[in-house]
């Protein structure tokens, strides 16, 4: 496959957005910054940006396998995918299998306590307003997304959640929690878009529950280029 990569078109947080030479294409290029806290906290994570890509596509791969579209088209290199042009529905869709992060502190729980059941939340995706949680009818009212669009996101984030919990777990590794996008096709098709990663998901070891994952970077528990080549480790060998 031969796209050529033209002007930028969005830098992001995490990652930078190319054009290319076919209108429905764009490349995505993932770098090492990492943010935290809305982008009060900046950094870097040496390597990130090579281990996401490829850990973005895997998963999106074995997802597209059980019937989740999702935007891959192919990894072009390391940093570099090639993936369909969507249209983001500006919503943060968070499944949670096990308290942690701001669900524990915003219901005052302790983390590590399993849900009977996965669940899910809804943010506003909106950096000025701080992401705002919200629900499924008031993301309605906002016309941010139809109920039926809503239903199908739902319904693809818990498979979305099954499957990815059943792949870590073949590598030692509980699926706390993640955050996924979705997109729109200009047919009006919803796929998954964005990253599953380290920066977007808790990863913990299922053993120790050592942390796996980007709250290394937001807590400062040291080690965080070790957390995100450990987890390709056991994914890739
Ligand atoms: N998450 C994310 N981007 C965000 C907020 C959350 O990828 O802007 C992910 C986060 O990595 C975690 C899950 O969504 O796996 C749930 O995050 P939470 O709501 O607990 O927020 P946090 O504690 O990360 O602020």
């Amino acid at each position: 496959m031969s796209v050529k990569k033209l002007t930028q078109l969005y830098e992001g947080k995490a990652k930078k957005v190319y054009e290319t030479d076919d209108p429905e294409l764009l490349i995505v290029d993932y770098k090492d910054d990492a943010t935290a806290f809305n982008g009060e906290k900046k950094g870097t994570i040496t390597g990130k940006g090579v281990i996401n890509n490829r850990m973005t596509n895997y998963f999106m791969r074995e997802l597209e396998k059980i019937g989740v579209p999702t935007h891959l088209v192919e990894e072009l290199s390391e940093r570099e995918t090639v993936v369909k042009r969507v249209k983001i529905v500006p919503l943060e869709v968070i499944v949670r299998n096990i308290t942690a992060g701001s669900f524990a502190k915003r219901y005052g729980v302790e983390e590590g306590i399993p849900f009977d059941a996965p669940a899910h939340e809804f943010s506003y995706k909106d950096d000025a307003l701080g992401d705002p949680m919200i629900n499924d009818s008031y993301a309605v009212a906002l016309k941010l997304a139809t109920a039926e669009e809503i239903a199908l996101i739902k319904k693809y984030a818990f498979a979305i959640n099954a499957k990815l919990r059943e792949l870590l777990l073949g590598f030692g590794v509980t699926l706390v929690d993640f955050k996924v996008e979705f997109g729109k096709l200009a047919d009006g098709t919803i796929i998954l878009a964005d990253e599953i990663s380290p920066d977007t998901c808790r990863f913990w070891d299922s053993k120790t529950g050592e942390k796996l994952d980007k709250d290394r970077f937001r807590r400062d528990l040291g080690n965080v280029e070790g957390a995100y080549e450990e987890m390709a480790r056991r994914i890739f060998g």
